[in-house]
């Protein structure tokens, strides 16, 4: 008897074949493409395997066609794959037969079919829009398009929607969504892929409020539907300042404690030299703290030094007390603290950058503690700073893009002192990952005027490049507002996948290259000619 499991995309069935009665089924390899009748019998005691969904029964083969011959595959196509990524990327058809694959992309299928339901039984309208559109300054750099019809000119693949969803509230439609397809040119990073995915929505007559309940519900909606759990609604809440001050980031892991705590009135007068004169003194109380030894204490020294911090001190409360900062602290301020019996106090002190590095400290702890991840922690974090200022270049950017409008209490700030102004900005964060960004909007022309001041972009260069949406503001527009989740982070959250090129079909390199249609390529002179572009 020859035993062989046939796959289709719905899994595998074990298929017993009697080669005398069918002889080709000897000559069979792995991958061949074959049709097969025959009679669905109880598999022999013995040979039942309770982990697969069909592992009680097999097909006793009648009738075998073979549809399609395989070559030796260059890999193994297996579940547990050992091929490398390169491989597998460049024979991607045949990496997407493993059933792990399989199981990710319909998943992502049903998430977005589940989004479509929510959104299209609260009266939204899915509508597309271009993808060739003009280059215009979203945050990222664009990739371009010449036009062979008017030479020297170019179009540019969208970077998001923003603008034409704006337009279509201003057109009326209230309520929009889209699968929508971004390009964005950007270095390369491990996570980032040159086009992406966002469910893209805007909605006019809007609060943030309002933006908050229908994504909690439609999470809460995508959440039963594909894996069948429960999400509490209302997600918490955090403004960007709580989120920086108490986990060091603005996208905080909440599925763990160990919150950051500003020791600055309790330490500053201990009589210890390293925090003298600080404008902050903070630090991380870590319970169950055995594990965390004096080399991870040194690690985590180091770390701080190269940040160029003092270093960690440290304390530690086990019997007695042991660590750098025994000397200097006594019953009263452990007690105002509240260092218990097996934990370990972690401080640091310096400008306010030190929460930064407090909340990678702690997001390290979360991990060798295996604190960190456990079930679905959204959260909202809002009150984003309307500008910030790029490290490199001086310049002040808009912490989202340009379109979000300022807080009405702020406004008056605008002009003396920007760098405060809060925006109207929020942020959905799952388990420390920042998964949707969204704001209130500019429907007014002056004050998205006043904006692109303020970003030392001239009206003569805001006309040119923004001009059609200032010139829509002019036109009655209605106050709205939305949000864009990245469709990719949600799936590779629910298929619990590391990877973000496992969630895509055909995705590029972290270099940006398609390995299995290997691009970018070389084109031909005669359509460079075309396009009126010489390489040089
Ligand atoms: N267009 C924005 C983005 O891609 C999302 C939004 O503001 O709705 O991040």
């Amino acid at each position: 008897m020859i035993f062989i499991d046939l796959k289709d995309r719905t899994g595998i069935l074990q298929l017993v074949i009697d080669p005398k009665k069918i002889p080709e089924a000897d000559g069979l390899n792995l991958q061949d493409c074959i049709s097969v009748k025959g009679i669905v019998q109880e598999r022999p005691q013995n040979q039942k395997n309770p982990d697969l969904p069909t592992g009680e029964v097999e097909l006793n083969v009648t009738k075998l066609t073979i549809l399609s011959r395989s070559k030796t595959p260059p890999f193994v196509v297996e579940e547990e794959i050992k091929a490398s990524e390169e491989l597998r990327l460049k024979y991607r058809y045949l990496d997407l037969r493993r059933l792990t694959m399989q199981r990710i992309i319909i998943m992502r299928h049903q998430i977005v079919n589940a989004i479509r339901e929510y959104l299209n039984s609260r009266d939204f309208i899915e509508i597309e829009t271009p993808i060739l559109t003009r280059s215009m300054p979203e945050g990222a750099r664009d990739y371009l398009v010449p036009s062979r019809l008017y030479p020297g000119k170019f179009y540019a693949l969208a970077q998001s929607p923003q603008m034409y969803k704006q337009l279509l509230m201003v057109a009326g439609f209230e309520r929009y969504y889209q699968i929508a397809r971004c390009m964005r040119d950007e270095d390369p990073r491990h996570d980032r892929q040159p086009e992406f995915t966002q469910l893209d929505l805007e909605m006019s007559f809007v609060t943030e409020e309002d933006i908050y309940t229908v994504i909690e519900g439609l999470f809460q909606y995508i959440f039963k539907k594909v894996i069948n759990q429960d999400l509490k609604i209302p997600f918490p809440r955090l403004t960007f300042e709580e989120a920086i001050t108490k986990y060091g980031t603005d996208k905080p892991d909440i599925s763990f404690g160990m919150e950051i705590s500003d020791l600055t009135r309790t330490l500053k007068n201990i009589n210890f030299p390293p925090f003298t004169g600080k404008e902050k003194i903070c630090g991380i109380i870590v319970s169950g703290a055995k594990s965390i030894s004096r080399k991870h204490i040194d690690n985590f020294n180091e770390e701080a030094k190269k940040e160029g911090f003092g270093g960690i001190y440290w304390l530690r409360k086990e019997g007695g007390l042991s660590g750098s900062l025994s000397k200097y602290i006594d019953e009263g301020i452990i007690d105002k603290i509240g260092l218990k019996e097996g934990e370990l106090l972690l401080v640091c002190a310096g400008d306010r950058k030190i929460y930064y590095f407090l909340g990678e400290l702690r997001l390290s702890i979360g991990d060798l503690l295996n604190l960190r991840g456990k079930g679905y922690h959204f959260l909202w974090v809002y009150d984003f700073p309307l500008f910030e200022i790029d490290e490199k270049t001086g310049k002040i950017n808009p912490c989202h893009h340009p379109f979000t409008q300022p807080k009405p209490e702020d406004i008056h700030l605008l002009d003396t002192e920007p760098l405060k102004v809060r925006g109207r900005q929020y942020d959905l964060v799952l388990n420390g990952n920042e998964i949707a960004s969204g704001s209130i909007r500019n429907h007014d022309r002056s004050l998205q005027e006043r904006i692109f001041e303020i970003l030392g972009v001239d009206r003569e260069t805001a006309a040119k490049k923004f001009g059609l949406l200032l010139e829509a503001l002019d036109y009655g527009a209605p106050p709205h507002g939305g949000i864009a989740p990245g469709i990719e982070r949600i799936v590779m959250l629910l298929a619990g996948v590391k990877s973000i090129r496992d969630v895509i079909a055909f995705p590029k390199t972290t270099q940006a290259q398609g390995l299995l249609e290997n691009i970018p390529d070389f084109v031909e002179p005669e359509q460079l000619k075309e396009l009126h572009l010489k390489i040089e």
